[in-house]
């Protein structure tokens, strides 16, 4: 079976604080939101409905 993203958890803008909604991992995970890219981890970019665009990592 492929691995299902099921679930979405809000995550507040760092710049503008509006809330986004992004793919949350199935199991237990912490997620970081960051506004700067760095080369580690499982992370996505994300744009806010203001289009600042920041990274989510999955700890
Ligand atoms: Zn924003």
């Amino acid at each position: 079976m492929m691995m299902q993203v099921t679930k979405t958890q809000e995550v507040a803008c760092p710049k503008c604080g509006e809330n986004s909604s992004v793919p949350a991992p199935e199991r237990d995970v912490e997620l970081k939101v960051s506004p700067y890219v760095a080369a580690f981890g499982n992370h996505m970019e994300i744009q806010c409905s203001n289009e600042h665009t920041f990274w989510v990592y999955y700890c």
